[in-house]
């Protein structure tokens, strides 16, 4: 079985509170791109028989991914293997597309991919809930992942509502060459927030504009607030912005923790001039930049 995991961006991402146990209540937009991992499930016969029961076997090609028990893939499948006693046992083979550590929720999507793939493999017949109700126990944009195209999160990413779809715009996005950490993103966060001064991203209105098709208008109420916490250690953040709004984007942003920037072009050349620009500038590997779209449900 072959699955494609998509990569997702933040619209808008505002931290309204902080629960006891350290997570951080979000209200966020997120939105799915064409950008994926490709999985591949392979069961016992197929992977040639030298497995034991119940194994769950990962391979990937990018090093800089755990391939033991720390992969969040191997979290999803673990977890259906445990509850539904599966003794077969099953090799997922993890080509990566989605920049590790960027924003792009790179891990949660093929937890995702691998919950719905053992769900259908096996014929397991949970449903969308119950599968995000498992996902929400791997990691918070596992629900989402699981849900895709355009939606709104709220609480720790599980409380989801769909989206309509959106349209209109080239996506560029680039990730400088660097790792953010979320965890130190959001401690950082709140470091900041202590101190004041945030402006907090309208979500409602980006919600209202989504949903009432004012596509124009969406670059207007992009919004992060990760980005106080990131952007002042990354300054290359800032830069990415500003060659992207330079070259023409409607609207420009840091997606998730970072350091994964995207722009919103009404005009392909436009998204074009700013990828030749980015790489003249040498702020982003040419490998690290993509110009890519949407990614919806229908
Ligand atoms: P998010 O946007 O959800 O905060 P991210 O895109 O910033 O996530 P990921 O690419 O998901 O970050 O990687 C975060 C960590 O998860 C890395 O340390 C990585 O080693 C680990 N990880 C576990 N499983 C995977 C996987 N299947 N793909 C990528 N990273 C994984």
């Amino acid at each position: 079985m072959e699955i494609k995991a998509y990569a997702k961006i933040n619209l808008g991402l505002d931290i309204v509170g902080k629960r006891e146990d350290g997570y951080h209540d979000l209200r966020t937009i997120m939105q799915q791109i064409e950008l994926y991992d490709e999985i591949k499930l392979y069961a016992e016969a197929e992977s040639g028989g030298n497995t034991d029961k119940g194994q769950i076997l990962i391979g990937c090609d990018d090093t800089m991914v755990p391939t033991n028990e720390k992969n969040l893939a191997y979290k999803a499948a673990r977890s259906l293997f445990d509850e539904f006693e599966i003794t077969d046992a099953i090799l997922i083979d993890i080509k990566k597309h989605i920049p590790v550590s960027a924003g792009l929720a790179g891990g949660s999507t093929d937890a995702a991919a691998v919950l719905c793939g053992v769900n259908e493999y096996f014929g397991l017949g949970l449903s969308e809930e119950e599968l995000i109700e498992r996902g929400a126990k791997i990691g918070a944009d596992v629900p989402f992942c699981i849900v895709g195209g355009t939606a709104y999160a709220g609480g720790i990413g599980e409380a989801l509502q769909p989206l309509g779809d959106l349209t209109d715009y080239h996506v560029l996005v680039a990730v400088p060459d660097t790792r953010v950490s979320t965890k130190w993103a959001y401690g950082r966060y709140d470091e900041i927030a202590d101190e004041g001064g945030i402006r907090h991203p309208d979500i409602d209105q980006l919600m209202a504009a989504i949903e009432m098709e004012d596509f124009g208008c969406v670059p207007d109420f992009l919004g992060n607030v990760l980005e106080y916490a990131t952007i002042p250690d990354y300054p290359v953040i800032s830069k990415v912005k500003n060659t992207m709004m330079s070259s023409g984007a409607a609207g420009a942003l840091m997606s998730g923790s970072g350091p994964s920037v995207y722009g919103l072009f009404m005009d392909e050349e436009k998204a074009v001039k700013a990828c030749n620009a980015l790489e003249m500038f040498e702020l982003v590997p040419k490998e690290r930049i993509f110009l890519t779209a949407f990614h919806n449900r229908s």
